[in-house]
C-alpha cells in the first residue's frame, strides 16, 4: 500500500495550486483527480480574470486573499510561462445612483491598496473604449485587473508540481476518507487505498460528499450556474478592458471582456440550479447574457457567437470556507472556493500550507525545488524565419491541423506527449486551441482522433470529447450495415 504524508482531493485550480505549493517542501504528496484531465470542473468554465479587489471586502477571507493574491502574477504567470495580460478593468456607472455606489467603492478599494485605481469620467471612458454605451457616467478604471487561460494556468500549476515531485492520480475517484481514532488516516478511491497522515479535501463543487456527515462540519455546496457566449476573433465589435457593471448582491454582475486569446466574451448570469451537473445552456439564460452584455456595449448581438458554455460556482456560505475540520484531526478543508478563487489561488496554496504545518504537519524546505516551468512550442507566436528553422529540424511544426488556428501537427503531438499530457478532444483543445476556432473542430475533429490513436495509442472508438460518455464515434459503419442486415460483400 502506497504511504504519502499529504493527500490533495481535487486537481482543479485550488488542489493543483495546493500541489504546487507543497512541492517546495520534502514531503511526499499526491493528487486525486477523478477527472482524466486536471481542471476539467469550475476551473476550465469561468470568466478567467484576475480581479484587481474593486468591490472587495478585506474583512472576508476572499478579499483578503484577492487583494493579496493580484501582485503576484506578474512574477508566477512568467515562472510558469503562461500567458496572462493586466488588460485594465472599469466598473461602468449607467445613471446617478451606479455613480453614486461607485464612487464608494473606489474609496474603498484605495483604501484596501489597489494600486492605480480612480475614477474616469465619460468623455475618458468614451476615448478609451469607444464600443461603450454612450449613456454612462463614468467608471472605476483599475490598471491591474488581468486575463488569464484559466484551464493553462490550472495545468501548468499541476505539471510544475509533478516536474517537483507530486504524483497525480487521474481518473481516481476519492471515496471516503480512513479515520482512525478521531484522525485521518488515508483515503480509499477507485484505484485502491492511500495511507496518509494528512487530506486536503479541494474537490470543489462536489467537496461536501466526501464523508459528508463527519468531516465537512456541516458545510453544503450548492452550484450557481453561469452562461457565457464566445465571439470568433474577426467578430468587429472590439473592446480593451474588461467592462463590469455595478455588481449584484451575489455577482458581479454580466461582464463584457477580451480574452486572454483575443476573443469577445459575454457572461456570466447567476441562477441557483438543483444538482452538480446542470451545465446545459438555455435559451433564457443567453437572453439574460446578451441583454446584460448589451447595456454595457450596444453593438453586440447574436451573431458571431462561436461557442456558449456555463460553469458551476461552489457555494458553501458567501466566504471561502479555509480550514482545518474540527471533528476529524488531519483534515483541511478548501472548499466554497467561488469568485474569486481562481485569483485567489496562490496565496490558497499558501495558507493551505501554513494550515498544514499548524496542525502537526512538518515543512522543511528543498534545496532543488524548480519554480519554472518550460514553455511549449507556439509556432503562432513566432517570426516566419524562426518558424522556417525550426520546421527544418522537425516537419511536424510546418503541417497545420487546426487551419482556423493555425496549429501544428507539431503542436497537438507536444501537448499528447507532455506529463500531463492530453487524452481528449477537449484536452487538445484546452492545450493547444485546435478546435476553438471558428469551425469548432468541424474540419481538424476527425484529424485530432487520427492524432490520439498515433501518440497516445487511443483507438478512434474508445476517444472521447471530454471523458466518461463522450465518446465521439459510436461504431465502425460496416458493423451498422451488418447490425441493419445489408449485404456488405461488395463493399
Ligand atoms: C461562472 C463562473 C465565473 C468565474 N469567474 C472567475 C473569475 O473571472 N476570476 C476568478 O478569480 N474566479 C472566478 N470564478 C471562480 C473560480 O472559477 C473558482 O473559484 C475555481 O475554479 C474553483 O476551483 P476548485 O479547484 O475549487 O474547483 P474545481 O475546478 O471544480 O476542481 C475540483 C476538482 O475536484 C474533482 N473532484 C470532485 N470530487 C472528487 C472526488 N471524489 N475524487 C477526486 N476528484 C474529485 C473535480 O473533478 C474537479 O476537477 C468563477 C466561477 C464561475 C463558476
Amino acid at each position: 500500500m502506497q504511504k504519502f504524508d499529504v493527500v490533495i482531493v481535487g486537481g482543479g485550480v485550488v488542489g493543483c495550486a495546493i500541489a504546487r505549493e507543497l512541492s517546495r517542501y520534502k514531503i511526499k504528496v499526491i493528487l486525486v483527480e477523478k477527472e482524466n484531465e486536471l481542471g476539467c470542473g469550475t476551473s476550465k468554465a469561468n470568466t478567467g480574470l484576475i480581479h484587481s479587489g474593486v468591490n472587495v471586502k478585506r474583512d472576508s477571507i476572499k478579499g483578503r486573499l484577492n487583494l493579496e493574491a493580484n501582485p503576484l502574477f506578474d512574477k508566477l504567470t512568467s515562472q510558469l510561462n503562461i500567458p496572462f495580460s493586466r488588460n485594465g478593468s472599469l466598473v461602468v456607472a449607467h445613471n446617478r445612483d451606479d455613480r453614486q455606489v461607485l464612487l464608494h467603492s473606489l474609496q474603498e478599494a484605495r483604501e484596501n491598496g489597489v494600486k492605480g485605481v480612480r475614477w474616469v469620467d465619460r468623455d475618458e471612458l468614451l476615448q478609451q473604449e469607444p464600443a461603450i454605451n454612450p449613456d454612462t457616467y463614468g467608471a472605476i478604471f483599475a490598471p491591474t485587473g488581468g486575463i488569464i487561460c484559466p484551464f493553462e494556468f490550472t495545468l501548468a500549476l499541476g505539471q510544475n508540481a509533478r516536474e517537483n515531485g507530486v504524483v497525480f492520480s487521474l481518473e481516481n475517484r476519492a471515496r471516503k476518507l480512513l479515520i482512525e481514532n478521531g484522525r485521518v488516516a488515508g483515503l480509499e478511491t477507485d484505484k485502491g487505498t492511500i495511507k496518509a497522515s494528512f487530506v486536503v479535501n479541494a474537490a470543489g463543487i462536489f467537496a461536501d460528499q466526501l464523508n459528508a456527515e463527519e468531516n465537512n462540519e456541516g458545510i453544503k455546496i450548492k452550484a450557481r450556474r453561469g452562461q457565457y457566449l464566445v465571439y470568433d476573433r474577426e467578430y468587429p465589435v472590439k473592446i480593451k478592458h474588461t467592462l463590469f457593471p455595478r455588481p449584484t448582491e451575489i455577482s458581479k454582475g454580466i461582464i463584457v471582456t477580451p480574452t486572454i486569446h483575443g476573443n469577445l466574451m459575454i457572461g456570466p448570469n447567476a441562477e441557483q440550479v438543483e444538482g452538480k451537473n446542470a451545465l446545459e445552456t438555455t435559451e433564457e439564460g443567453i437572453e439574460e447574457v446578451l441583454k446584460g452584455a448589451k447595456k454595457l456595449v450596444p453593438g453586440i448581438d447574436n451573431r458571431g457567437i462561436i461557442r456558449m458554455f456555463s460553469g458551476l460556482r461552489a457555494v458553501a456560505d458567501s466566504d471561502f470556507v479555509i480550514k482545518p475540520a474540527e471533528k476529524t484531526k488531519g483534515l483541511v478543508l478548501a472548499v466554497g472556493i467561488q469568485s474569486p478563487g481562481l485569483t485567489a489561488t496562490p496565496k490558497i496554496g499558501e495558507v493551505v500550507g501554513e494550515l498544514l504545518q499548524e496542525i502537526g504537519l512538518k515543512l522543511s524546505a528543498k534545496s532543488d525545488f524548480q519554480p519554472e516551468r518550460p514553455s511549449g512550442i507556439k509556432t503562432g507566436e513566432m517570426d516566419y524565419e524562426k518558424r522556417d528553422n525550426l520546421v527544418e529540424k522537425d516537419r511536424d511544426y510546418g503541417q497545420i491541423i487546426c487551419r482556423c488556428e493555425g496549429i501544428t501537427r507539431g503542436e497537438i503531438r507536444d501537448a499528447i506527449l507532455s506529463p500531463l499530457g492530453a487524452v481528449t478532444i477537449d484536452g487538445i483543445k484546452r492545450r493547444t486551441r485546435a478546435a476553438s476556432g471558428r469551425c469548432q473542430s468541424g474540419f481538424c475533429g476527425p484529424r485530432l482522433i487520427e492524432l490520439l490513436r498515433e501518440f497516445a495509442g487511443i483507438s478512434p472508438l474508445k476517444a472521447t470529447l471530454r471523458g466518461g460518455e463522450s465518446r465521439i464515434l459510436k461504431f465502425r459503419s460496416k458493423e451498422l450495415l451488418l447490425e441493419a442486415g445489408e449485404d456488405i460483400a461488395d463493399l
